[in-house]
């Protein structure tokens, strides 16, 4: 079975989000549980989680159909004392804010090193961002997406992926979520048949599917291994329908949200359409 949704509004309440994927017949999506181009955020209302939690029962929408996103100002990886402390607090915050909407996986960018500190000191902080992250909450994954690898961002290759995971105390609760236009961007080749073998083969074999926590499906503006993340709608960009097409058909990508990223609201309905068709 497949779960696919957008990632939509929360605008107006987190419950709101719930009322938006149902209208576009959704059976998973993504959200922000919260602003996310600010720091702080007023406290979830007792009334707002109570909403969320009752629309997600009453719409048969479980933990594992939801990937809410934190926050594109958090750097875990940040190479600087006060830039790190204020993305742990403002992480621990978005963590906490699952934990009580009842949600088990918070999907996150590792970081950037800002080009002050190395590739591998900058994954070791994330690790423990992460690490004191779970420590003082319950429940709730991390699960790091894979960047395009624009800037200084980490991410862009699954080995940085197997870094973090690996330095990570409790690996029941770190996993990942794979974004197709920034695996393109960063260089794997899913568009070909090969390219899409050999990808997958190679993300088993560096990360492991046992941590594939969810997915964003998302065409791409740029070409491949541009390392320039600019999403586009299915079919339309550089990736080409191919790929949807074999996603949809392989069970690996069962039971677990795949959200839309796309930019164009008026049709993820038609998207969504569109990707369940493909299924033989
Ligand atoms: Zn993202
Ligand atoms: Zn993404």
């Amino acid at each position: 079975m497949k779960y696919i949704g957008p990632h939509v509004s929360a605008s107006g309440g987190v419950d709101n989000a719930v009322t938006n994927a149902v209208k576009l017949n959704a059976n998973a999506f993504g959200l922000f549980t919260k602003n996310q181009k600010q720091w702080f955020a007023k406290p979830l209302e007792k009334e707002t989680i109570k909403q969320f939690r009752d629309l997600c029962e009453k719409h048969d929408f479980q933990p594992f159909q939801i990937l809410p996103h934190d926050s594109y100002l958090i750097n875990l990886g940040h190479p600087e004392q006060e830039g790190l402390k204020k993305s742990r607090t403002a992480f621990l915050d978005e963590m906490q804010r699952c934990e009580l909407l009842g949600l088990d996986r918070l999907n996150f960018h590792p970081g950037s090193h800002l080009r002050k500190i190395s590739e591998e000191e900058c994954l070791n902080t994330i690790a423990e961002s992460v690490n004191i992250t779970l420590d003082k909450t319950r429940g709730v994954m991390a699960v790091i997406e894979n960047t395009a690898g624009q800037g200084s961002n980490m991410g862009y290759r699954f080995e940085h992926l197997a870094h973090i995971i690996e330095r990570v105390e409790d690996k029941s609760r770190v996993g990942v979520c794979i974004d197709t236009c920034h695996a393109y961007s960063a260089g794997y080749d899913l568009k070909s048949e090969e390219g899409y073998v050999n990808t997958w083969n190679e993300f088993d074999r560096v990360v492991g599917f046992d941590y594939l926590k969810g997915m964003h499906i998302n065409d791409s503006k740029k070409e491949f291994g541009s390392r320039v993340d600019r999403h586009h709608s299915l079919g339309e960009g550089t990736l080409g329908i191919e790929l949807f097409q074999r996603l949809m058909n392989d069970q690996r990508f069962n039971h677990m949200p795949l959200i839309l990223e796309t930019p164009n609201d008026e049709i993820w309905a038609e998207e969504i359409a569109m990707l369940r068709s493909f299924v033989r």
